[in-house]
This record gives structure tokens, C-alpha cells and sequence, in this order.
């Protein structure tokens, strides 16, 4: 018999408080793709990213995947906990020279960037600060700085488990970031590797507003000389107006459908069909569904949450 590495996927939500419907597709497809490998889960709460995160919203997380039917083998694993795993790549990348001490204020890089960049991307870094090396960290006194990755001219291309072959140039993408912030955490792209690398996840199934984040978790996954999970990144829902889903776009939260008595076959069916499971909006298990499961027949465009959707399945809009 042919044996495979166990899958290990994850689900990783950002507590800030609201999830909702977009959320749960994402989520769904994630479990629903590990589960059907006969691979385990990971449930991990990202509160790395501090100022957005509201008290007490990662037990509502977890109320909300109970309440979808998502299980999970391991977790909550929560971000905050794992400094030290944080710290220790850090120094590695320090050692190897591979981040600078990064003194500019969003200011100053505004004011210095002339090169274009990709959209919703900001200004890419001009180099301000890559002269340094790490040690002139300890020259800086009382300046507050950020570690930043030195990434080059590198282009990056990855195969994406939906998107297919996805090339992007660093140097567009935003150019040097940001690993560790002046406040003295770590940002977002070195707290997902570290623990993605470190829980053994071997398949990362998110939303694709999170693409452009990817080339450069690859170049942190080579710099730390680790394995980097498959990828695949799948549409977000969104409003009629095309934005992603919002308040305006009416009660979309899951706490609220549940509130109302939606049922989770209800809600299960809906995302089904948006995902081109079902043929009709109709109550459906967890159980139907890993049987239907299928990446391949998921719209390459983003899933329009119509306030006459929602009230399809009795949700008050
Ligand atoms: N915590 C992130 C979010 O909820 C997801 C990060 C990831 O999947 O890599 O947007
Ligand atoms: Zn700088």
C-alpha cells in the first residue's frame, strides 16, 4: 500500500470578534478538505495582532465551530502563548543576517516610496534602513524599531491548491517587511510560519485576500530551512457592492443566525451550494457534504452575500 504523510490542516482565526458567514466558508472548506484526507485539525487563535482583538471573542470562536460542527484534534492553540518560538526564529534570522533594525515611521516610508506596488499593499519599503546590520540594533538606544526582512529582488512562485501557478515579485509586493514590530511583537507573516512549521500543518486553506502574504512566508520558510505547507487560497464572500462582507451588508454574523434559529444544516447548505456542492439551497450535514466535497467546482469569483440569501435561509435582513 502507498502511504502518505498524515495531511494536518487548521483553522486560524483572528479573535476580533465577529465571524461570519465569510469566515465560515472559508473554514468549512479548510475541514471539510482535511477531513476528507483523513487528516487531523488544528484549531489555532491568532491573537498576535493585538490592538484588533476583542476580549472574551475567542471563546465565541470556538462557540461558532462547535455550532458549525467543526471539530478539531488539537487546540485551541493560542498565538500569544508561543513567544519563545517567536523569539528563537528571530535570533536565527538576526544571526544569519537575513533582518535589519528598521527605524522609519509609516510617515517616512510614505514620503519616500516612488515605486509601484501592488494595490491594498502599501507603499513598498525604499530601502531606508538596509544598510544595517543586526547588531547595529543595540546602537539604537532608546529609538523604537522594527526587524524587517531584507528579501531582494527575489520572485517567488508557488502552486496554490486553487489559484494554480501563482509568480509574484517580491520587490512589488511591498519589498523588505516587517517581521517583528517596534511595539516588540511578531508580526503576522513570522507568527504563521513558526507555528504552521512548528504544529506540522501540511495544508493551509485560507482566504485569498491572504495571496500576497504567501510569497513571502515562503521566504521565511526558506530562511528558517523549513518545509512550507501546500497553499490554496479560495474566494471570499462579499457584499452586493462587491466589498468584502460588512455590517452594512446586513446581520451576517453567525452568533446572530444562530440567534434567530437558523439551523446549522441551513447555514451548511447555503455555503454548499455557493460552493457548487448542491444544486439548491437545502439543509445538509457534514457528513453528506465530505461526501461532495470538491475544491475544483468552487467559483473562482467571490461568493455575493445578497440580503435576499440571507433571507433565504431566516435570517432577518
Ligand atoms: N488569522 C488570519 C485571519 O483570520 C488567518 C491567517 C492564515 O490563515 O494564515 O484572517
Ligand atoms: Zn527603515
Amino acid at each position: 500500500m502507498e502511504t502518505h504523510a498524515r495531511i494536518v490542516g487548521r483553522l486560524a482565526p483572528s479573535p476580533t470578534g465577529i465571524q461570519h458567514v465569510g469566515n465560515a466558508r472559508t473554514y468549512l472548506v479548510a475541514w471539510l478538505s482535511a477531513r476528507k484526507q483523513n487528516g487531523r485539525v488544528i484549531l489555532r487563535i491568532e491573537d498576535i495582532d493585538s490592538p484588533r482583538i476583542k476580549p472574551g471573542a475567542a471563546e465565541s470562536v470556538c462557540e461558532d465551530l462547535r455550532w458549525l460542527g467543526l471539530d478539531w484534534d488539537v487546540g485551541p492553540i493560542v498565538q500569544t502563548t508561543r513567544l519563545p518560538f517567536f523569539e528563537a526564529a528571530l535570533e536565527r534570522l538576526k544571526a544569519d543576517e537575513r533582518v535589519y533594525p528598521c527605524t522609519c515611521t509609516r510617515g517616512d516610508i510614505e514620503r519616500a516610496a516612488s515605486a509601484p506596488h501592488l494595490e491594498h499593499e502599501g507603499p513598498v519599503y525604499p530601502g531606508t534602513c538596509a544598510h544595517r546590520r543586526a547588531a547595529d540594533a543595540n546602537a539604537l538606544m532608546d529609538r523604537p524599531f522594527a526587524w524587517r526582512m531584507r528579501v531582494g529582488d527575489e520572485t517567488i512562485t508557488y502552486e496554490d491548491g486553487f489559484q494554480g501557478v501563482v509568480t509574484i515579485k517580491l520587490s512589488e509586493l511591498g519589498g523588505d517587511f516587517v517581521v517583528w514590530k517596534s511595539a516588540g511583537t511578531p508580526a503576522y507573516q513570522l507568527a504563521v510560519v513558526v507555528d504552521d512549521a512548528e504544529q506540522g500543518v501540511t495544508e493551509v486553506i485560507r482566504g485569498d485576500d491572504l495571496i500576497p502574504s504567501t510569497p513571502r512566508q515562503i521566504v521565511l520558510y526558506r530562511a528558517l530551512e523549513l518545509t512550507p505547507p501546500r497553499f490554496t487560497h479560495v474566494p471570499l464572500v462579499v457584499g452586493p457592492d462587491g466589498r468584502r462582507l460588512a455590517k452594512r451588508h446586513g446581520d451576517a454574523r453567525l452568533s446572530s443566525l444562530r440567534a434567530v434559529g437558523v439551523s446549522r444544516e441551513t447555514l451548511l447548505g447555503l455555503l454548499a451550494w455557493s460552493c457548487g456542492w448542491l444544486e439548491r439551497i437545502e439543509p445538509i450535514d457534514l457528513d453528506e457534504l465530505l461526501g461532495r466535497f470538491d475544491l475544483s467546482t468552487i467559483p473562482k469569483t467571490p461568493f455575493v452575500l445578497t440580503p435576499a440569501l440571507l433571507a433565504a435561509i431566516g435570517a432577518p435582513v
